[in-house]
C-alpha cells in the first residue's frame, strides 16, 4: 500500500515543509493565514477542544463533534484541530431545521457542537435533544456568545473569533508552534484508517446515510485528484460550495496537501463569485451546475488564471457545457459521491471537446465496474449500475444495514445508471432509484426528460413516479422553461434565480411539450402529471430535490386530460 506511510496530521505536514506560504484568505474579513499561522492557531483550538471534550463524560475512544458552522476560516480551523487532538468531526448543514439536525445529532450521538452566532440557538436546542448518558451535551462556540446565552456555550475558541483589526496575521510563528501534539485526554493521533468524518449524503433517494470517511480516504482522493488536474504551487482555490459537504471540504484537503491556497467565500452570489474569481486570480473553483449557470447569465468571462472549473454534484446539461466551451472557461466535468470523498472520475478538455456529456475516466486509484440487476459486470457500451472500489471508498455507513446493502464483492453500489464506452469513460444517465414503473413497464426519467427538452422553450425538467391508485406509478414531470425565451429575465433576476413571476412561466404552451413527447415516447412513458416551476428545488449540494419536485408536482401538478 502506497499510503502506508502517509502523514496523519495533514496541516503539521504541511507546516513543516512550508510554513510561510498563505495556507487562507478569507474574502469577507480580507484576513488571511500563513500555514505557519494557521498551525499556531489550530494547535490552540486542539488544545481547547481537548480539554472541553475531555470533561465529557464519553467513554469511546473517539469523541464525535458536530459543527454547526458555515464556509468560514473557522471552519477550516476546527476541522484541522479535530485531526490533530484525535477528534471525529460530523459536519452539520446550517441550512437545516432543528429536526433534520437532531435527527442527525442523536443517530451520531455527538460528544459536544461547535456553533457559530448564527446558529447559536439551532445548536443548543439540538444539544438538549443528545442523551449523553447524564450530563448534557456541551455547546462551543467559534464565536462570541450573544450576551444572553454566555452561560449556557461551555467554551469560546476565541482565536477564531477576533475581530479583523485585533490582530496582523502578517506575523511569522516562531519555529516551536508547528506540529505540537496536543493529547491531555489521552486521545491519539488518529490512524490512517479510522474514521475521521461522518459526512451525510444529500438525501435525494431517501434519508441522508451517515458516510465514514478515513483520513486515508481523504488523502487518497487528493492524491489521485492531483494527478488528473496537475498541481502549482501558485494554485488559488475558491471555496464557495458548503465546506459540511464533501464537494466543499475536498478542495480545503486538496490544498493543504499541496501548499496551496484556499480563498473562502461564505456563499456563493453569480456577480460577487465572478468579482471574487478575478480579484484573487482563482486557479481552480469546484461549482455545480446551477452556479456555472448563473455566472454565465451574469455575465461572467474566465480570467486567463483559471486552470480548472470542477463541475459535478449533478448533471450538467449539453446546453450548459456548450456555453462553457464557447466562453473558454476550463470546465472538467466530474462525477462523485460523499461515499467517495468527492471524485470518481473527471473528464478532461479533451474528453469534453470530443465527447460532450461524458464524466471522464475514472481517476488512477479508483475502479469502477458496470454491473447488471444480478449485480454481474456488463461490458462497455451497456447501461448498468455503478460500482466502485478503491481507496477513496468509504469503509462504511454509520449503519450496518446500509453498508451491508452497498457492499459487494465489486465494491460499493451507488445507485448511480450509466455505462463506459470503448475508451474507458464513464456517462452517468440516472439513478437505480428514480426507475418509474407503471403498470409493470419501467419508464427511464432520462428519456422522458430529454422529449420534453427537446422543446426549444423548455431549460429542464424532472421525471419522477407518482403514487397511482390503477397503475402503480403514473409518470410525472415538472417543466422549467427556459429562462433566454423570457425577456429580460436575465436582467430582472437577482442572485437567488428561483424567483421569476410564475405568470412569466406560465407563458410556455404545455400542449406542446406533451406533442413532444408524444412524438417520441411510447403512451406508457408520458407525462400523465405536469407542472411548471421557476427552477428546480435542489438540495444544498445541488443535487435535484427529488421530494421537494414531488410535493410541488402532488401541490400543483395538472392532470393532462384536462388540458386537450
Ligand atoms: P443520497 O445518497 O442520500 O440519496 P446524494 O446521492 O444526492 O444523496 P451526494 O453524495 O451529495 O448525495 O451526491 C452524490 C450523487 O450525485 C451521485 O451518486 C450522483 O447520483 C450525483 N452526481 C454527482 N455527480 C454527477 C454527475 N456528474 N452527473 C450525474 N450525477 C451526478
Ligand atoms: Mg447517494
Amino acid at each position: 500500500d502506497p499510503l502506508a506511510d502517509a502523514p496523519r496530521d495533514l496541516l503539521a505536514m504541511r507546516t513543516e515543509t512550508t510554513p510561510e506560504r498563505t495556507a487562507l484568505l478569507d474574502d469577507e474579513t480580507r484576513r488571511e493565514w500563513s500555514y505557519g499561522e494557521l498551525d499556531a492557531l489550530v494547535d490552540r483550538v486542539a488544545e481547547t477542544l481537548d480539554r472541553t471534550l475531555a470533561a465529557v463524560d464519553d467513554t469511546r475512544a473517539r469523541p464525535r463533534l458536530g459543527t454547526l458552522v458555515d464556509t468560514r476560516p473557522a471552519f477550516v480551523t476546527l476541522v484541522f484541530a479535530a485531526m490533530r487532538a484525535g477528534i471525529i468531526v460530523v459536519p452539520l448543514n446550517v441550512r437545516e431545521t432543528t429536526d433534520e439536525l437532531a435527527w442527525k445529532a442523536q443517530r451520531t450521538a455527538l460528544t459536544a457542537i461547535v456553533c457559530e452566532r448564527e446558529t447559536e440557538s439551532a445548536a443548543l436546542e439540538v444539544a438538549e435533544t443528545v442523551d449523553t448518558g447524564g450530563s448534557s451535551t456541551p455547546v462551543l462556540s467559534v464565536d462570541e456568545p450573544s450576551a444572553n446565552r454566555t452561560g449556557r456555550i461551555r467554551a469560546t475558541l476565541e482565536e477564531t473569533a477576533r475581530s479583523p483589526n485585533t490582530r496582523s496575521p502578517q506575523t511569522v510563528p516562531s519555529e516551536s508552534s508547528s506540529g505540537t501534539t496536543v493529547s491531555s485526554s489521552g486521545s491519539s493521533a488518529l490512524e490512517r484508517d479510522e474514521t475521521f468524518l461522518i459526512m451525510f449524503t444529500s438525501g435525494t433517494s431517501g434519508d441522508p446515510k451517515g458516510v465514514r470517511l478515513t483520513l486515508g480516504n481523504l488523502i487518497a482522493s487528493a492524491t489521485a485528484s492531483a494527478f488528473r488536474l496537475g498541481t502549482d504551487p501558485s494554485d488559488r482555490w475558491l471555496c464557495c460550495l458548503p465546506m459540511y459537504h464533501m464537494g466543499g471540504l475536498a478542495p480545503v484537503v486538496r490544498s493543504t496537501l499541496y501548499g496551496t491556497t484556499v480563498v473562502i467565500q461564505r456563499t456563493f452570489d453569480r456577480n460577487e463569485t465572478a468579482r471574487v474569481l478575478e480579484e484573487y486570480e482563482i486557479t481552480g473553483v469546484s461549482l455545480v451546475p446551477t452556479m456555472c449557470k448563473r455566472l454565465l447569465d451574469g455575465g461572467w468571462e474566465p480570467d486567463e488564471a483559471l486552470r480548472f472549473v470542477l463541475l459535478g454534484g449533478a448533471p450538467a446539461s449539453s446546453e450548459l457545457l456548450d456555453r462553457c466551451l464557447a466562453a473558454d472557461v476550463p470546465v472538467y466535468p466530474t462525477y462523485g459521491m460523499t461515499e467517495t470523498a468527492s471524485q470518481i472520475a473527471t473528464a478532461t478538455p479533451q474528453d469534453l471537446a470530443n465527447h460532450t456529456g461524458t464524466a471522464g475516466t475514472p481517476l488512477l486509484v479508483t475502479d469502477v465496474t458496470v454491473v447488471d440487476e444480478d449485480g454481474d459486470p456488463l461490458d462497455p457500451g451497456e447501461t448498468g449500475e455503478f460500482v466502485v472500489s478503491g481507496p477513496t471508498v468509504t469503509p462504511g455507513y454509520l449503519e450496518d444495514a446500509h453498508t451491508n446493502a452497498a457492499f459487494d464483492e465489486y465494491g460499493l453500489h451507488t445507485g448511480d445508471i450509466g455505462y463506459r464506452d470503448d475508451g474507458g469513460r464513464l456517462w452517468v444517465l440516472n439513478r437505480r432509484s428514480d426507475r418509474i414503473v407503471t403498470g409493470g413497464e419501467n419508464v427511464d426519467p432520462g428519456e422522458v426528460i430529454a422529449a420534453i427538452r427537446s422543446h426549444p422553450d423548455v431549460d429542464t425538467a424532472v421525471v419522477l413516479g407518482l403514487e397511482d391508485s390503477e397503475w402503480g406509478e403514473r409518470v410525472a414531470a415538472l417543466v422549467v422553461p427556459d429562462e433566454s425565451g423570457r425577456s429580460d429575465a436575465t436582467e430582472a433576476e437577482s442572485a437567488d434565480s428561483s424567483r421569476v413571476a410564475s405568470s412569466e412561466a406560465d407563458s410556455i404552451d404545455l400542449e406542446s411539450v406533451l406533442e413532444r413527447c408524444g412524438d417520441s415516447l411510447a403512451g406508457f412513458k408520458q407525462p400523465k402529471t405536469i407542472a411548471l416551476a421557476d427552477s428546480l428545488p435542489r438540495t444544498a449540494s445541488g443535487t435535484v430535490d427529488r421530494d421537494g419536485a414531488r410535493a410541488l408536482l402532488l401541490e400543483r401538478g395538472i392532470d393532462v386530460s384536462e388540458l386537450s
